[in-house]
């Protein structure tokens, strides 16, 4: 069966001296693997549009198990991404969760259309990298099935806070009463309370986080998808939500991203 699909390639490995296996992740069918013959010879005409990170348009007959390649037809290649190290790193990692998440046969546009809007921010650097990450790392926890709850204390319902206790592996959150109760169950808790973090009676963790930092979580998580990236965060907020959305992605994921730690090596 031929067919045309439109898609991002999240991941390359090479076969061979010319052929290439691509991750491809598309709205109707989730992730697939696409064989692309000759596709790293630079006449091909695959070239162009079997580049990492790119997004294209791609004519492929599918088996059972694998969709070979027939023609690719650029639709953005992001080519901007690889502009700074930083940018380019941060893109690996976006592609490697998203690789992570999405499941094969399982139709992803709202995967996709967070990659693609990831992706095209990047490249036209207009937001820090820092936001980028942290809004890409909440929304994508939330498509994998980690939705956090942001509405309201669990304690008392209270949503308008100036110091919200966000509890990462719950992904809820108290205000300053409800949390001090709470933690007042344990004696554990305060001997190993600090400034920034505490271990609560189950052993979780919290994040103590000011209300610029909250407010910017809830629109990452509630706000519609062509308004995500519209809000500015700095300095010491923006490392904060930065902090906490990576900790809540690796806490729900349960997993550690080689393309995160290098993306950490190499940010300003
Ligand atoms: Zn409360």
């Amino acid at each position: 069966m031929v067919e045309t699909v439109k898609g991002i390639v999240l991941r390359e490995t090479p076969i061979a001296d010319y052929d290439k296996i691509m991750t491809v992740l598309t709205a109707e069918y989730g992730k697939i693997a696409v064989y692309a013959r000759g596709a790293k010879r630079l006449k091909s005409p695959l070239f162009t549009a079997t580049q990492l990170f790119t997004y294209g348009e791609f004519t492929v007959s599918r088996t059972k198990t694998t969709y070979y390649l027939r023609t690719g037809e650029l639709i953005e290649s992001f080519y901007h991404i690889r502009d700074t190290l930083e940018g380019a790193a941060l893109a690996a990692y976006i592609a490697d969760v998203a690789a992570d998440i999405a499941i094969e046969d399982e139709p992803s546009p709202e995967l996709m259309r967070l990659v693609l809007n990831s992706f095209h921010v990047i490249a036209t650097k207009k937001k820090p990298m820092a936001l980028v990450k942290g809004v890409f790392e909440l929304r994508a926890a939330a498509i994998a099935g980690f939705m956090p709850n942001l509405v309201a204390c669990e304690g008392c319902g209270n949503s308008d806070l100036d110091v919200f206790y966000f509890d990462v592996s719950c992904g809820t959150f108290r205000c300053e009463d409800c949390y001090r109760v709470s933690a007042m169950l344990s004696e554990r808790f305060a001997e190993r309370r600090n400034e920034n973090e505490g271990i609560y009676p189950t052993g979780q963790l919290i994040a103590i986080l000011s209300a610029s930092v909250f407010a910017a979580m809830r629109y990452a998580i509630y706000s519609k998808p062509e308004r995500l990236f519209s809000f500015e965060l700095k300095d010491e907020a923006l490392s904060d939500f930065a902090s906490v959305a990576e900790k809540y992605i690796t806490c729900h994921m349960e997993k550690n991203y080689a393309t995160l730690e290098f993306y950490h090596t190499v940010k300003d």
